[in-house]
């Protein structure tokens, strides 16, 4: 079977399949979302949104409505995990808001998923779920979707927004995610059911040997958000049964008073090991680009990945619209490249920033000593290290 025509086919429907659908349906195209699940949807649990990100879904329309379901913090705390001391903290709300043009949001990702889903759904983009993609074939002018299923789409680009294991990368290039053998544990609860005292205007980062403890609240400030994150002995003795609870208990046992108290409110039937995978400076193959997960996913510690997912989304449409010609056709392989010369670079940077950011957060002995000291000493207002992440 062969469905019509579409502009633009997008493989995923994850928070950045549906930000580049909504982007290019804002420009005008015909947008089709194919997406292998029986229904769209995201897990229960939070996600920090820098200006980076936020400044787009302004220009999208949708920031208001992100801020009325989430929370705009005052902090962006560090602690120590042994001691439980502050070491340093960001005022993310008057000056950084200013010299970032955007805020600082903490949102549920349900609640950016949904908005995202009825922005698309309001503005005509064609939403068809239990659409597992297998391939996609460049023919000239076009591309062929393959479905599992044996269905064919047709359309003038292909976006592969298909996440972490993407099947559509094997197009561009053969790799593998890499393992860092830390898993997540998340968990989110009432705040007033908290277990310990939360700071309920702040994101809260606590770093320590091996380990880390995120804790910040969501929606309006009525859900509290946890994470735990712990590097796997078991996975480090090359044990195929890593990252299990009794290992949760254990990496964080020396923990101070409040992460072990709030440890008991984890989520212990779901855990999320924690992958990324090299950069890679070609996005593109043939009428095919890969964005978000699908072409840099990368470790959680600069809470990046979908903001990056949503800049993918904003660069394309631009670059859609640089390289239409009259009556709105689109060169799409210039597009597609343009948009590959910018994004490759910039997202290759925040996945290697986000490696040494979590080595930062996880060093122990003399080092974690000297990390310390810097982190006290540093003045709350200092920026330099920011500027190039969400001041683009
Ligand atoms: C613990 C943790 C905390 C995080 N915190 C933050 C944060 O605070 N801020 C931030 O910006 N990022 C954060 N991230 C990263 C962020 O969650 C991801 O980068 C983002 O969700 C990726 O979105 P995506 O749409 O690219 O991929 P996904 O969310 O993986 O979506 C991919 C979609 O494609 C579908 N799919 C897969 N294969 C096929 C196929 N063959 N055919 C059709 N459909 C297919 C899937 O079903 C899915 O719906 C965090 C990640 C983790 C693990």
């Amino acid at each position: 079977m062969s469905d019509d025509a579409t502009d633009v086919l997008v493989v995923g429907g994850g928070i950045g399949g549906l930000a580049a659908a909504f982007a290019l349906r804002r420009a005008r195209h015909q947008v089709r979302v194919l997406e292998q699940a029986a229904e769209f949807g995201e897990v229960g649990a939070g996600l920090q949104l820098a200006p980076n990100a936020t400044r787009v879904l302004r220009e999208w329309g949708l920031l208001d409505e992100v801020v009325a379901t989430g929370v705009l913090p005052r902090r962006l705390v560090l602690r120590d995990a042994l001691t439980g001391d502050e070491l340093t903290h960001m005022d993310v709300r008057g000056d950084f808001e200013r010299r970032y043009r955007g805020p600082y949001v903490v949102a549920h990702r349900t609640d950016l998923h949904r908005i995202l889903l009825e922005a698309c759904r309001d503005s005509g983009v064609l939403l068809e779920t239990n659409r597992h993609v297998l391939r996609v074939e460049t023919t000239g002018d076009g591309v062929v979707v393959h479905g599992a299923d044996g269905t064919i789409c047709r359309g003038a680009v292909a976006l592969g927004v298909d996440g972490l294991n993407s099947t559509l990368r094997r197009a561009v290039v053969d790799d593998e995610p890499v393992n860092s053998g830390y898993v997540a544990y998340r968990g989110t609860l009432p705040l007033d059911a908290a277990a310990a005292d939360v700071e309920a205007d702040a994101m809260v980062i606590w770093i320590g040997p091996g380990r880390h403890f995120v804790q910040y609240a969501l929606r309006r400030g009525e859900v509290l958000n946890q994470v735990a994150v712990f590097r796997s002995p078991a996975f480090a003795r090359g044990e195929p049964e890593w990252g299990t609870p009794d290992e949760l208990d254990a990496a964080f046992a020396d923990s101070c008073d409040h992460i072990t108290k709030s440890l008991v409110s984890m989520w212990r039937d779901r855990r999320w090991p924690m992958y990324d995978r090299e950069p890679i400076d070609r996005m593109t193959g043939g009428r095919l680009i890969l964005l978000g997960d699908a072409a840099h996913p990368m470790l959680q510690y600069l809470a990046q990945g979908a903001c990056q997912a949503i800049e993918d989304a904003h660069v394309l449409a631009a670059q859609a619209a640089r390289h239409a010609a009259g009556g709105g056709r689109v060169d799409w392989p210039a597009a597609l490249a343009a948009t590959e010369r910018v994004r490759a670079p910039r997202v290759a940077r925040v996945q290697n920033a986000a490696r040494l950011w979590g080595e930062i957060w996880h060093v122990d002995g003399v080092a974690r000593l000297i990390r310390n000291e810097l982190f006290t000493t540093r003045v709350p207002q200092d920026y330099r290290y920011l500027d190039w992440l969400y001041g683009v």
